[in-house]
């Protein structure tokens, strides 16, 4: 069976050698660009071959990526192993606390080899695996399961920020994804939290901010360390210390997203979301603010209107800070149609959002046309999630408004939004915008431009025009270099386009 197998690779491997001969001497004016496109289309039939093409392509950056939903199963199980945390024994198995020598839970420790079958099954809870309505405890609907599972690893997420921040960039790296937007709260601003907690909401937001501001100094203060701490132990865990230059997990950047949880109570929310606000003022590496949890729950719609306007309240008190919001993460029956009708517009118009996360539910909006036209005038980017979109809303295919957005000029991403959780990789969803959605090479490229057009990288853009770069860096030289050295954002684009040339110089 080996032997076969080998001489079948054997075979398929000279025979690609021979097409890939072939092709060059065919064309032997081809540039670097045209013949990677054509292996592209060569490949496009082969979904291994396909995904081997796809994996190795420089993709620029992930920008819709939860830092605890990137984390897979094992590795919440791992950490809870090494924590001494236990895990509950019913239907959907979760981590939970220590001790562990009550009825109904047992030791994560050595979990996988003292017990394999719960081990299968709490990794099937904690995440999209083997997932089939109904069966084996799971949830019944695709929505709910995926949500759950945040419930499930949350404990395991406790204290293991380094290992988290290691692990987003361990599997960025695998991707050929040189940057990572992610959102991520520090624990520091719950501090923030609990002086609002207790407040009823009485909708007077100056005097809200009044009550919150005394408290902000010692919350950003207190991230700062916690993300000094977690980022150092992470470069070291992963032996980043000793390389200059630095390669592979270690050479992913990461930005910060801080966000408010839609889903809690008006006085709860106003001060995440201030916490967020501060943050991204006060600290380069929170480099933007989102809001998140499932939009279609009871409290995320009666108060959706509300949150808009308190981020427009404190965007403008921080004019710079840039937001990246789920909006139309929705589809028809989830609501009703009165709450697919205006969430992409008042995030655009109302909060000021720069990115817009999902926008699933954009053909359902009020004056759709004029809202995509605003969006493409604008260059307001929408943040793509095949996968999610599918496990969550049953939205993919010809059913999915990628196409929609494209045909309306709107910048548009890729990103994995929660890699762990749905057990996937960026390049699975490079894979489903071929196969699902009709992307060639030359998209697929642009949209790995765009992912770092659109980051919250600080700095100006190495772009001047589509394709034409700064005047500064017309060439390469010393003037570049300097523009270079003066902007996150450009640096990052020179090593994409560095990437593509070396990529495209192998194909
Ligand atoms: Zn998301």
């Amino acid at each position: 069976m080996n032997g076969m197998k080998r001489l079948a690779g054997a075979a398929l491997a000279a025979l690609l050698l021979a097409g890939a001969a072939q092709a060059q001497s065919a064309h032997p004016a081809q540039t670097p660009e045209a013949r990677t496109a054509a292996r592209f289309a060569a490949a496009a039939k082969d979904r291994a071959q396909l995904r081997l093409f796809l994996r190795a392509m420089p993709k620029g950056g992930d920008l819709h990526n939860h830092l605890s939903g990137a984390a897979y199963a094992e590795d919440f199980l791992a950490w809870a192993d090494a924590d001494g945390l236990c895990v509950t024994t019913g239907p959907l198995p979760a981590i939970v606390p220590a001790p562990c020598d009550a009825p109904g839970k047992v030791p994560a420790r050595g979990l996988g080899q003292t017990n394999p079958a719960l081990y299968g099954r709490a990794i099937n809870s904690l995440s999209m695996r083997n997932y089939n309505p109904g069966a084996d405890g799971a949830l019944p609907s695709g929505h709910d399961q995926f949500f759950s599972t945040f419930g499930r690893f949350g404990t395991a997420t406790d204290g293991n920020l380094p290992n988290l921040l290691a692990v987003a960039r361990d599997y960025a790296a695998g991707d050929h994804v040189g940057y990572v937007e992610t959102s991520v709260n520090p624990s520091a601003m719950y501090d923030l939290v609990r002086l609002a907690r207790d407040t009823p909401w009485d909708g007077d937001m100056v005097k809200a901010l009044a009550a919150l501001e005394p408290g902000i100094p010692a919350m950003t203060a207190k991230a700062r360390q916690e993300f000094d701490a977690a980022e150092a132990e992470a470069d070291r865990r992963q032996g980043c210390l000793a390389q200059k230059p630095r390669t592979g997990p270690c050479a992913v950047e990461l930005g910060y997203q801080a966000f408010a949880v839609r889903i809690l109570s008006p006085s709860v929310v106003f001060a995440q979301l201030t916490a967020a606000f501060a943050l991204a003022q006060a600290d380069p590496r929170f480099v933007g603010v989102n809001i998140v949890a499932p939009e279609d729950d009871p409290t995320a719609l009666a108060d959706y209107a509300l949150h808009m306007r308190m981020l427009q309240f404190l965007h403008a008190r921080y004019p710079d800070v840039k937001l990246s919001l789920h909006a139309g993460e929705l589809t028809q029956g989830l609501v009703t149609p009165r709450d697919l009708r205006f969430h992409i517009r008042q995030a655009v118009e109302v909060a000021g959002a720069r990115r817009i996360g999902h926008g699933v539910d954009i053909a359902y909006e009020a004056d759709a046309q004029d809202l995509l036209a605003r969006m493409a005038r604008d260059r307001i980017a929408v943040e793509i999630n095949l996968t999610s979109n599918d496990v969550i809303l049953g939205v993919k295919g010809a059913d999915h408004p990628l196409a929609l957005y494209r045909k309306a000029g709107v910048p548009f991403v890729l990103s994995t939004d929660d890699e762990g959780v749905s057990r996937i990789d960026l390049t699975n969803e490079y894979l489903r915008a071929v196969t699902e959605q009709g992307l060639g090479y030359a998209d697929l490229k642009a949209a790995a431009r765009a992912s770092l057009e659109y980051a919250f990288l600080p700095g100006p853009s190495l772009w001047a025009a589509p394709r034409t770069p700064v005047a500064a860096c017309a060439k390469a030289g010393p003037a570049c270099d300097a523009f270079l050295a003066g902007s996150r954002k450009a640096a990052a684009q020179w090593r994409l386009e560095r990437a593509f040339e070396a990529f495209e110089a192998s194909q």
